[in-house]
């Protein structure tokens, strides 16, 4: 089953991470129509290996927690009845408020996260809320030390704020090796997911997720939805996955 990996539904930020709420609004009209969405606690629950669920089903995480899934995602999802999990970086729900400081094409206006207040109301709407570390840095240039006490910390820190237990990880930029695997689970976490660029053994703390770009038109997520696509990305034929999402793309453009 893909699970998609989207990051923010922005009107004003010109980014590959960044999808217009009318683009996004009709990614959800063809999910609705087309596939079966079901939330990340059902497929969580049923897999560790995201070729074994059942066809023509699809799950939809955001990845940051940027203030404009609350203002452009959350209406969105409501009106097509879709489930989804945000994961946060913890340290920008706390007093400190931490800056986005990690994205590489950032907009000229500072990029909002969501408040406390927005995470608890998306949450009373049927959100669900994974951690995406505490700091957003690459746990693989870490000690398994530290990447376990960030970890830890991202998870009590959620847990306190939000007063609910906190066991997923999507790993920030996807990153991950075995010794951050390891940290996540001291860490208390039971599933990690990822968003591998090559194949990479699968494994509850190594879900592979299928990133969506503001490039992708509904073609490319008819493709990027497709069980074969896939099962095209963990083996070995993964540069004719990427040949065929080209194709997607092309058929988009023309
Ligand atoms: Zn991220």
């Amino acid at each position: 089953m893909p699970i998609l990996c989207y990051h923010a539904v922005d009107e004003a930020w010109r980014s590959p991470l960044a999808l217009p709420a009318a683009v996004f609004d009709q990614h959800c009209a063809w999910l609705r129509a087309h596939r079966r969405v079901v939330s990340l606690a059902d497929a969580a629950n049923t897999m560790t290996d995201a070729s074994r669920l059942p066809r023509g089903t699809a799950v939809l995480t955001f990845d940051d927690g940027f203030q404009g899934l609350y203002t452009d995602a959350l209406p969105i999802l409501l009106k097509h009845r879709l489930p989804a999990t945000i994961f946060v970086v913890a340290d920008t729900l706390t007093s400190t408020q931490r800056p986005v400081d990690w994205i590489d094409d950032p907009p000229t206006e500072p990029l909002k996260t969501l408040s406390r207040a927005q995470v608890l109301e998306m949450m009373s709407a049927g959100i669900t809320v994974g951690s995406h570390s505490n700091t957003h840095r690459d746990l693989t240039a870490l000690s398994e030390d530290e990447c376990e006490r960030d970890l830890r910390a991202s998870r009590e820190v959620l847990e306190d704020q939000l007063g609910v237990p906190i066991r997923w990880l999507a790993y920030p930029r996807g990153r991950h090796d075995e010794r951050v695997r390891r940290a996540a689970a001291r860490a208390g976490f039971t599933h990690g997911f990822a968003l591998p660029e090559a194949p990479e053994p699968m494994s509850a703390l190594a879900i592979p997720r299928v990133g969506i770009w503001s490039h992708d038109g509904l073609s490319a997520l008819r493709v990027k939805t497709t069980n074969w696509y896939l099962a095209l990305r963990s083996s070995r034929a993964y540069p004719l996955a990427r040949a065929v999402r080209q194709l997607g793309r092309r058929r988009v453009a023309a």
